[in-house]
This record gives structure tokens, sequence and C-alpha cells, in this order.
């Protein structure tokens, strides 16, 4: 069964749309069960019924055209239960409706199973039997196992098939649902980037000029050739004959005119060379994939690897990127940090990557950059979104495809409001955050996860209350010497001069690798993580904090911050390396003045300790990205559990509260520096729970200074009080809500201005 369900998986993912990925589930699990018929039905939110989409068994002519309204007949009766129905004799069921015209009269026994994904019931998939009986029960598990597993791909094969219809103009626009990524409209053109010589991450793109296209593909395939010929002389030696076959196969597919004519012909059709060659390649590696023959079907992989090879070839000569639109929307599978910063700033206008969540770093390196973005769209058809009319829709985590002129004059409208409220909030720039009945609290920024503070000093931020040092280290091709992080350091002091700035040592491992320095974990998040490697590598450690101190001399404003500490030995080793450095630099004969040190609370662990914490250091700076995270064990990367995430969660409230109280006992200061900081809603909550300042992403922060300059403190701890009686993360994040929209700042957390 595991075989049957593998290769249905695998030829359903390289479905053209969904009609025929549905047809191929049916075929498949009509021969695989024996059984007369297979059907899917699928939902059909506009007509309100189940449409009969595939069959095999029933009448084609009734395939598209025969359903159910909601509430009608056994399929309803499956939806609705959202488990099986399993009938030997279905037309004495109170529920069961007689469809016309689908020839179903003849069949009495019936199993139907719902497709859910992510909750929702899309369709559901249907056996039947002439005879009457009723379904075993390993028939049952096999039909529930095909309907979870392809949920997802018949989900992502539906929004494929929406934007196919757009290119042909059919449909009238296609939104997607993913989450909030950094709050703003976006309105431009999508543009593809993926990760090099990856066959699948290819995207669709056309061309204009066939022949220089054409030429590219035979000049790679003809390096490749080549290439491959060089591998087979130079390791003719090693190799036994038999093992050297292997490359006159190679070879002979080279040349073979059933692959290269076939990518000849799509590029003839207007596709550029990369995009043909996907196309074939994976046409190929299916052919091999279906194949009996267990030797034929293991020569798919080398099908896949030589489609690797020339498409190495195909990028290599292919020096100019496509250029950026003028409104450019970058999309990928999984955007990273290279790729915004590669994009030319100016004309960027919004980021939509299939796969993270509201906290993942490309989302915090959007809001930093201040661009509009949506994260985790699971079922994004990344491939065909290339030239697309695009909106990116960063409150509500949604993006429209070929948007209708309705939406797009709506959403054209609410990005003017928006940019009219930035424009005013500029003014504010310099004046202070403080609520009208006199309370201040300072607002810094965080910063380095790209080498550019810029917008740090433009969004007015009183200082830098997070800098993280693991982009310069990501940047490089080894670790940066000690000096060349004074450098780095220096520059961020001294372009706020006067002001202060937190410094965190390296917090690399978790979802932070450095090309030099790879992490393999199974459980990163939980593994060799921040303060653990450092710890690990004094060497590292002492170089950068004496780095820091050095680049502080002559400012007195640095401190230095500790990620990952979990428990109060690794602190205190800490501590006592940061000693030992300070004492060298004396020694030295360097002028210092000792920096104030602080522990990250991003660990629950140490908001039970954190008295002891408090009584070692001079502030603790809370991490509510990687707290809301370890305390509700939820990946804060993983899109698949993003809505169990939530800063705003009862729990990551009372602890960070539990945290302030616990220190202020010991007269330690507490910031927040996680993304919370920068949500105006739990904004008025932290300030009302005494937090001494807040370090946020440049573009949250005049946002956040509006809210606090019109909020009282007195109001504030009355929201406080109010949410800490609340038991939901949704109850509290709609109350907050209310209250910003009462007190007529709705476009804090919506598109456009009320
Ligand atoms: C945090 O965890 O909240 C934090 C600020 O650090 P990072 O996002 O870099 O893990
Ligand atoms: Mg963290």
């Amino acid at each position: 069964m595991l075989a049957i369900l593998q290769r249905i998986i695998q030829e359903v993912s390289q479905a053209r749309d969904i009609e025929q990925a549905l047809a191929i589930i049916v075929g498949r699990v009509k021969e695989a069960v024996q059984v007369d018929v297979c059907s899917a039905y699928l939902v059909n939110q506009q007509q309100q019924r189940y449409v009969l989409m595939a069959s095999d068994g029933l009448n084609p002519r009734a395939v598209g055209r025969a359903g159910l309204a909601f509430g009608e007949g056994l399929v309803s009766l499956v939806a609705e239960r959202a488990e099986p129905v399993n009938l030997d004799y279905a037309p004495d069921h109170p529920r069961f409706h007689f469809l016309l015209d689908t020839g179903e009269q003849e069949f009495n026994a019936f199993l139907g199973v719902p497709i859910i994904h992510h909750r929702k019931v899309l369709g559901v998939l249907v056996l039947q039997q002439r005879a009457r009986r009723r379904f075993e029960e390993d028939e049952t598990a096999f039909l529930l196992t095909v309907a979870a597993q392809l949920a997802g791909a018949i989900a992502h094969a539906e929004v494929s098939g929406g934007i196919d219809r757009l290119v042909t103009g059919i449909n009238g626009g296609v939104s997607l649902k993913g989450l909030p990524g950094s709050p703003g409209v976006g309105i431009g053109t999508g543009l593809v980037v993926y990760p090099p010589a990856d066959l699948d991450a290819v995207p669709d793109r056309q061309v204009e000029d066939i022949d220089a296209e054409l030429e590219v593909f035979e000049d790679a395939v003809n390096l490749a050739k080549a290439d491959i010929r060089g591998l087979q002389a130079r390791l003719s030696v090693a190799l036994s004959e038999d093992d050297q076959v292997l490359f006159d196969a190679y070879l002979q597919m080279l040349s073979s005119a059933s692959l290269t004519d076939q990518v000849k012909t799509r590029i003839g059709e207007g596709s550029w060379a990369s995009g043909a060659l996907r196309a074939t390649i994976n046409e190929h590696v299916q052919m091999f994939k279906a194949m009996e023959d267990p030797y034929m079907r293991e020569r798919a992989e080398d099908i896949k690897d030589l489609g690797r090879r020339i498409l190495r070839f195909i990028q290599k000569g292919r020096h100019k990127p496509p250029p950026y639109p003028e409104k450019t929307i970058l999309v990928g599978d999984e955007i990273t940090a290279t790729m915004l910063a590669e994009a030319p700033i100016d004309r960027l206008v919004g980021v939509i990557s299939a796969k993270g969540s509201s906290s993942s770093h490309v989302a915090i390196l959007a809001r930093a950059l201040g661009i509009p973005a949506v994260v985790g769209l699971k079922d994004l058809p990344v491939a065909r979104m290339e030239g697309q009319s695009l909106i990116t829709d960063g409150y509500n985590g949604r993006v429209y495809v070929s948007p209708s002129a309705s939406i797009r004059n709506e959403y054209v409208h609410l990005a003017r409001e928006e940019t009219q409220m930035t424009t005013e909030l500029a003014e504010l720039r310099d004046v202070p955050a403080q609520t009208p009945d006199g309370f201040r609290i300072p607002l810094y920024a965080n910063s380095g996860l790209l080498s550019d503070i810029s917008p740090s000093l433009l969004s007015g931020a009183e200082g830098i209350g997070l800098y993280r040092t693991e982009f310069p280290f990501m940047v490089r091709d080894r670790f940066p010497t000690e000096d060349e992080q004074v450098g780095i350091y220096r520059q961020v002091i001294e372009a706020f001069a006067n002001k202060p700035v937190v410094l965190r040592t390296l917090d690399i491992g978790g979802d932070k690798s450095l090309p030099y320095f790879p992490i393999q974990e199974d459980n990163p998040f939980l593994g060799w993580r921040g303060i653990r490697v450092t710890l690990d590598h004094p060497e590292l450690f002492l170089a950068q904090i004496r780095a820091m101190m050095r680049a502080s001399i002559g400012h007195d404003t640095l401190s230095i911050l500790l990620p990952m500490i979990t428990n109060i030995s690794e602190l205190d080793e800490a501590l006592a390396l940061i000693e030992q450095g300070y004492k060298e630099l004396l020694e030295d004969g360097e002028q210092l003045v000792k920096p104030q040190f602080g522990v990250m609370i991003e660990v629950p662990s140490l908001i039970y300790q954190i008295g002891a914490v408090a009584k070692r250091v001079d502030f603790v700076s809370v991490g509510t990205n990687d707290l809301t995270q370890y305390l509700l064990a939820v990946d804060r990367n993983n899109g698949s559990v993003a809505e169990l995430y939530d800063s705003l969660s009862p729990a990551v409230i009372m602890a960070i509260k539990q945290v302030v109280e616990g220190a202020a006992l010991h007269g330690c200061t507490v910031s927040v520096c996680g993304e919370m900081a920068g949500n105006p809603r739990a904004a008025l909550l932290l300030l009302a729970m005494g937090v001494d300042s807040l370090s946020m992403s440049a573009s949250s922060l005049l946002r956040v200074k509006w809210v606090i300059r019109r909020v009282s403190r007195s109001r504030a701890q009355q929201l406080l009080e109010d949410v800490l009686k609340m038991e939901t993360a949704a109850e509290i994040s709609q109350y907050l809500g209310h209250a910003l929209v009462e007190g007529g700042m709705g476009g804090l957390i919506r598109a456009g201005y009320n």
C-alpha cells in the first residue's frame, strides 16, 4: 500500500491543475482498492455545494456538473461529521440522496471520507460498489490516508489552477491567506527569487528572444557534456568499467533527442531555458518513477542529477538576473536575509515567503526595512508568481494575485492613507515617548540584521536596544577578527553618540547558521545555540567581548547582552569570562569604563530564577520571540503551527509581569526587545507593567510612540488589569484592538487610517 500511496502522491504533485490531480487520485484509488467507483467531491463555497469534480466509474458527463447542496446527501454527512461514513446499503440511509445523471443507481455500498486540510473540509472522497458490502477496516484506513496525505496537494493544485486560469483571463483574481509578516500594503509585480542549482525552485518565466534562449540551453548542454567527459576521464582509474557505464548513460541522455528536443519545444513556446528544463526533467522523472522495474525506477534520480547539472551551466551562463520591476514584490519559497539584502530597497514594495511565520527572521527583517510582508503561505504556487500583479496585505496576512479592479482600487486608497499616516508619524520623530499623564518610556531600535543602521537613526530611536551581532558574522567566509569587530561595533556606537547601545553576543544556532561553521542538529532551537556555543568556544567569546569593550572606548554608552542563558551557572561562567576580558584590556593599558551587563530573558527557566539573575546583572531584556516559542512550545519558524504562536497569550503576559516584578526587587531594570515591543496592542500592556524601555524594529517605532502619546498610563493600567482576567490570546487581542480603534488609532492594526 505504501508504494501505491507514494506513487499517487508523486503523480499528484506533478499535476497541472486540480482537475488533473483529482482524476489521477480517483483512477489510482479505484485500481488499488478494486471497487466499482471512486469519486471526488469538492466544496464550492460560492455555490454552497459539493461538486463532483472527478470520478472513475460514474457517468463522465456528470463530472463538473452534478453536485449536492450543503446539508444534502451522504457526501454532506461525511463533511459535517468530519469522519468516514461506511454503509453496506446506502439507499436505506435517511440522508441518502440520489444524484441524477451520474448512473449511481446501480451502486449500493458506500464509503465516504473527508478531505481535510488545516481543519477545513475541502471535499469528500467516495468509494461505491454494486454488491452490498461493508468496506473493510483496512480499505477505510487506506482511503483516509490518501485523503489526509493529498489534502495539501489538493489545496495547492486548487490555488495553482486558479492562477493558471487567471493567466488565460478566465477568472477574477485569487486571494491567498498566509500570516502577517510585516504591516503595510504593497502593490506591485512578483519577482521570484530562489536558491541556485535547485531545479524544483525554478519559476515559470516567459521570454521574447527565443533564439538567445535556445543558445543558452545548447551551450549549457555542451558544457554539461564536457563536464561529464572530464569527470569520466578523471575517475577512469578509480572506477570499474561497470561503474563508468553511468557516465555513458548520462552522455547518451544528453545526446538523446527525446530530452533535449522537448526542452527546445518548450523554449520555442516562449518559456525560458531553466523553466523548460524543469518541466521536461520532471516529466521524465515521473515516467521513470512509474516504471515497475526497480532498476529503471532508480534511474529517475540520475535524470534529476543530470537536470541539476545542466541547470548549473544555464545559471552560470546567465550573467544578468532579470531586472527588478519598478515596484517589486519579492516572492520565494523561503526568502533569506541575503535575498532581501540583494534586492534594491528603493524598488521593493512587498515580500511574500511560502515558509516562515511572523517571528521568523525574514519577517523581522522586513519589519526593520518597513516593507509589508506576508509569510507562511503554505499552498503558494511560487513558480507561477513571476510577473503577476500582486497585492501584499501585511496586516491580515493576505495576498491577492491579479486582483480585480475594485480590490485594487480599495488597496490603492488604503496605501495612500498609509503614506499620509507615515508622513504624519514622521512629525513625532523628535518628540519624547510620553503618555498624556506624563509617563516617559525610552524607545530604542533593534538593529544588526542588516549592516545598515540608518533606518534606526531615521526613526528617531533613542538608542539601540538590541544589536544582533550575527549578521556581520554571517556575511563573511570565516569568523571576523577582533579588530574587524571593533570597526563594526564602533560604527554603531558612534552613529548613536551619547545614546545607549546594547550589543548582544553571538546568538548562532537555531535558524541562524554561519556558512563556515555549520551546526547540524535534529532540534536546533533546543540545541547548541547562543551562549551554549560561545561558552564552548571561549576564544570566540573573549574576542567578541574585548572587541565590544574596545569599540566603546571614549563613549560610555555600551551595554553587553547575553542570549539564550538558561541557568545561573552559564551566567556565572559568562560573567567570569567577561571579567577576564575586561582585566586583560586594563592590563593592555586601555582606558576603559566598565559597560553594563544584561541577560536576555527568553527561556522560561529564568522567569523562576529572576531574583538570582537580577542580583548578578544591571538589566534584563525580555526576548519575547523566543520566550513565546519556548513557553508555548511552538516553533517560531513553522507556518503549520503559527496560529498557536501568540505573544498576547495570557501565559506570556503573566511571565513578563513576573519578570518585571522580580527584577524590580533587586533594582535591575527591564527592557523588552522581542517583536512584541513593536506591537501597538502589546506596547500598552508593557508600559502598564512598568517595563523600563522598549526596543523594536525601526519601522514600528513611530507607531508605538503615537500610541504612547495618546493613551495615558492610567488607562493602560486599566487595560492591563482587564487583560489579566482574560483566558485566551484571541480575547486579549480583540479587546486591545477595540481600545485602539476607540482611541482613533485603528490604522495601526489594519490597512488604512482608521
Ligand atoms: C527574541 O528572541 O525575542 C530576540 C529578540 O532575539 P532573536 O529574535 O534574535 O532570537
Ligand atoms: Mg532570541
